[in-house]
């Protein structure tokens, strides 16, 4: 069955859905996105994806082509034209179209596209095992706490670890200290502490990492924001990773390497449940 997406002021089916080829996001990826996970028809975290956004765009001087309090009902209109029980919506901001020229166009109607896409959230077989994750060297530029389109970093880290038979990959700056996964932040857990990497340029600020951490502190565990190597994270007791689609998730490989006892450790699954209740309770 086809979809309902929106386009630019307009619900349409995703076959009738149009962008222009000058679009700047098509040309330059130059355009910012969020996710926000969906349960039982509701939004996750979604405010807080939503002052993401607005901070993205003001980061690149492009103007938010609707306020907050529009763009959830427009997040919400798709759920309900979609039927959207479990999964995500998807929203994309590009600068727009123009003839194509490196800088920012004099005239440009910022473009606005949303769509959902079903996905099982909550009963998810990967959280259920565990992931295997590669390692492999962060390409990206220097301001990934935007959110931008521009993802091929992503991508090959992406396909690097299907190619390589596991589930996903962790980027390792030059000094050797892990950044983030390819679309989520890394932990590690040792002797009962939580560590991740401080936020910075180098990482996105994930809005499920900032429930995870406040989350975790509420329930008296201890965070210790600082970088980390991969032999440190081998040699961890647990792994996991945190996102809007994957919630918490434990790791269980590092590079081939198991971590702790191989399987998902008690904290990974601990926290998982604690942000599966506060998501069930925030939802709107
Ligand atoms: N880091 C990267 C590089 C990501 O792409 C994502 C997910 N978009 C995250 C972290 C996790 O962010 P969030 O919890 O907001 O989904």
């Amino acid at each position: 069955m086809s979809r309902t997406v929106y386009v630019n002021g307009e619900f349409v089916a995703e076959e009738a859905a149009k962008i222009s080829v000058f679009d700047r996001g098509f040309i330059f990826a130059d355009g910012v996105y969020e996710v926000s996970s969906v349960i039982g028809g509701k939004l996750i975290d979604n405010a807080a994806h939503l002052a993401r956004l607005a901070r993205s765009c003001k980061a690149l001087s492009i103007d938010l082509p609707a306020s907050g309090d529009e763009i959830t009902a427009i997040q919400k209109e798709l759920i309900t034209r979609n039927d959207l029980d479990e999964g995500v919506v998807y929203l994309q901001v590009t600068r727009g179209a123009a003839d194509r020229d490196f800088p920012f166009p004099k005239v440009a109607t910022p473009s606005l596209v949303m769509f959902t896409q079903v996905k099982t959230l909550v009963a998810s077989k990967a959280a259920e095992a565990g992931i295997r994750v590669i390692t492999t060297p962060d390409l990206r530029w220097g301001r990934c706490d935007i959110k931008t389109v521009q993802l091929l970093g992503a991508v090959l880290a992406k396909q690097a670890a299907a190619d390589a038979g596991v589930d996903d990959a962790w980027f390792v700056d030059a000094g050797g200290d892990v950044t983030e996964g390819s679309s989520n932040n890394a932990y590690i857990v040792k002797d009962g502490r939580i560590i991740t990497r401080a936020l910075s340029t180098a990482l996105l600020p994930g809005i499920t990492r900032a429930s995870v951490v406040k989350l975790a502190a509420e329930t008296g565990m201890t965070i210790e924001e600082r970088p980390f190597t991969v032999a440190e994270a081998q040699g961890a007791d647990e792994a996991f990773v945190t996102s809007a689609t994957t919630f918490v998730t434990p790791v269980i490989r590092i590079d081939g390497a198991k971590v702790g006892a191989g399987t998902p450790g008690p904290v990974a699954r601990r926290l998982r449940e604690i942000y599966i209740n506060h998501a069930l309770k925030t939802a709107v």
